[in-house]
């Protein structure tokens, strides 16, 4: 897929410096999506961009950007994190989400998380107010409770459509399916976004409910800095969904941070290490990348993935392989 996102440069007269203009990229997961669930993603994503958007164009940072964007999937039930999460064996949400700040190599990091809604608001958190950058279990809802976040009662996050997709993999599971989870249709998508503000930093942020019928204590690459997400202004910044267990053995997040450091541009550097990672791993991810310039790089090994970027007043986004459908950035 080629895409270039050119990043366009406007002069701040009396000041004496130039503002990149701000991009955001979003991505609702990858997998086996049926063509019932597709609408629904399309929709969220496009929904979670102009989220992330709003912000920024307001002069916000890249981070509380990319945190906007990942709420919005977060409560929303056609995706894999907050509600709509997939379901452990036990029929439990629990969940992984990580936030990286690019300017200063910042990280927050929380798995196991249970009882709240906005994983990655906690992971925001404990970015700015911890003096540790991954808490995960009960730790996470002792520092969500002191930092004034409500919680939420766990089944207030559990979908029908996540109890469907638990019976059908412990039933394929009977026939000699293992704990490797599905990324079909219950498998609803793991949530990224991706942004670099007016500034010129770049933030990255990743949140998920990991696999269906994944075990108990079983965490995902999401939350795990290099694997799920990965920030750094010097280079870009990106955020992975797809096998778990594959992405961080390959830590494909960094991966790709590593090839663009060494002067590949950020479609091919996305391409070549989801396909580096598919063909020596044999599983599948998707991957959305920004360089620090702006530009985009989407890869996706699976069969779908749904993402969104706004570039020069259009909206983009898509979800088939070699899909780009366009319309224009709405004033709102
Ligand atoms: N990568 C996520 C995990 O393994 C799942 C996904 O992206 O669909 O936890």
């Amino acid at each position: 897929m080629k895409l270039y996102l050119p990043i366009l440069l406007s002069f701040i007269s009396g000041y004496g410096t130039y503002a990149a203009q701000p991009v955001i990229i979003v991505h609702g997961g990858a997998g086996d999506i049926s063509e019932s669930r597709v609408q629904g993603k399309l929709d969220g994503v496009k929904a979670a961009v102009l989220a992330g958007q709003k912000i920024l164009a307001a002069g916000g940072s890249a981070l509380d950007a990319v945190e906007a964007a990942v709420m919005s999937m977060e409560k929303d039930e056609n995706f894999n994190a907050g509600y709509g999460s997939v379901l452990n064996v036990e029929g439990e949400v629990v969940m992984d989400a990580s936030i990286m700040s690019g300017k200063d190599l910042n990280l927050g990091a929380v798995t196991l998380v249970k009882d709240f809604l906005h994983p990655i608001s906690i992971a925001h958190k404990v970015l700015t107010d911890s003096p540790h950058t991954f808490i995960g279990g009960e730790g996470v809802k002792l520092f969500a409770l002191e930092k004034g976040f409500d919680t939420v009662p766990p089944e207030s996050l559990v979908t029908e459509s996540a109890k469907k997709a638990l019976e059908d993999f412990l039933q394929n599971r009977e026939l000699g399916k293992t704990e490797t989870g599905n990324h079909d249709e219950g498998g609803v998508g793991t949530v990224g976004a991706v942004a670099v503000d007016a500034d010129g930093h770049v933030a990255a942020a990743t949140s998920t409910g990991g696999m269906t019928g994944k075990a108990v204590g079983r965490i995902g690459d999401s939350p795990l800095v290099g694997s799920g997400t990965y920030a750094d202004d010097n280079v870009g910044g990106v955020s992975t969904t797809g096998h778990g267990e594959s992405i961080m053995k390959y830590c494909l997040a960094h991966s790709i941070i590593k090839l663009m450091e060494d002067g590949q541009d950020a479609e091919t550097a996305t391409r070549n290490a989801v396909t580096g990672m598919t063909s020596r791993l044999n599983n599948t991810a998707g991957v959305i990348t920004l360089s620090k310039d702006g530009d985009v790089g989407i890869h996706f090994s699976s069969k779908r993935m749904a993402w969104a970027y706004i570039k020069n007043n259009q909206v983009f986004y898509g979800i088939d392989q070699d899909q780009v459908l366009e319309e224009p950035l709405l004033a709102t």
